[in-house]
């Protein structure tokens, strides 16, 4: 069984367009993953979303099916949505798994988010018929993938992802944004933590990771929820990762300061050893596992 695993959008906290940002691009969160059989899943509806909705829709054939799965509701990770246009054709249709915050609902996030006062489409008035699935820290299957989960360290309820076949075997990735490697902020996560999450991604082919700061950036934001490419490449290698992608670029980083910040992580990478092979997620980038 093979994935292909397409980078619609690869920035973090805000869209950066603009030719500083070309190659490894402006917008914000979504990665596509096709299964061998066609089963579609979409990671996160940042901005990025826009461009595959149209892709979708001028490759479709019939009525659309697509899976969404939110990591969680900040901005960068859902804005994109509103501007997805397999929701406006009947007969399509579109389910969006996440997890609430707080004692607020996933699809109560989702209505304020269209509502009247802030888009003039609100939710009820969607074409596609829309299902909004909560989710916890379970695992349950969509079509040919089953999906794991796992609470990470950020504000609020933050998830991971790790996708393998629902049958079994192999290959398996792993979608981790918005998660805090180091020693700052107050997460709700247990104190095995650390191990249990090394343990969740054991072995996984493809890991996406957050790497939004250098490690001098991250001395200004301990506590924000986000991590080192540094700390991503211990990460995937504690874990026996295969493959490692940068993911959720810090916006004020060019394609020169992600170019070096690549460069470094490399490097990084060969002088602890092993055979990570390590990459920073550029928009339109596309992974075959
Ligand atoms: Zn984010
Ligand atoms: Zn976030």
């Amino acid at each position: 069984m093979t994935y292909t695993v397409t980078f619609w959008g690869t920035r973090g906290s805000i869209p950066t367009p603009g030719p500083s940002t070309s190659r490894y691009g402006g917008n914000t969160p979504c990665v596509a993953v096709e299964g061998a059989g066609g089963q579609l899943v979409v990671l996160d509806a940042g901005t990025g979303i826009r461009a595959l909705g149209l892709d979708l829709v001028a490759k479709q054939n019939g009525a659309a099916k697509v899976e969404i799965l939110l990591s969680h509701a900040h901005w960068d990770h859902i804005q994109g949505l509103p501007h997805f246009k397999p929701f406006f054709a009947p007969g399509n249709s579109v389910r969006i798994w996440g997890s609430r915050q707080g004692t607020t609902s996933l699809e109560a996030i989702l209505r304020q988010q269209m509502d009247p006062a802030v888009f003039p489409v609100p939710l009820d008035a969607l074409s596609a018929k829309l299902t909004v699935q909560q989710v916890d820290t379970d695992d349950f299957s969509i079509g040919e993938f089953r999906v794991r989960t796992i609470k990470l360290r950020h504000p609020g309820t933050t998830l991971g992802f790790r996708l393998t076949p629902a049958k079994g075997g192999e290959p398996s990735m792993a979608y981790v944004t918005d998660n805090e490697l180091g020693t700052g902020g107050d997460y709700d996560v247990s104190k095995t933590w650390r191990r249990d999450f090394v343990t969740f991604l054991n072995g996984v082919d493809l890991l996406i990771h957050d790497a939004m700061y250098t490690p001098k950036e991250l001395e200004q934001h301990r506590g924000w929820g986000h991590s080192t490419s540094e700390e991503a490449v211990i990460l995937a290698q504690d874990a026996d990762a295969k493959k490692l992608v940068l993911f959720h670029h810090e916006p004020e980083h060019g394609d020169a300061e992600m170019d070096a910040v690549l460069a470094d992580a490399r490097k990084f990478a060969k002088k602890r050893g092993g055979s990570l092979d390590v990459d920073a997620a550029r928009e339109g980038m596309k992974v075959t596992l």
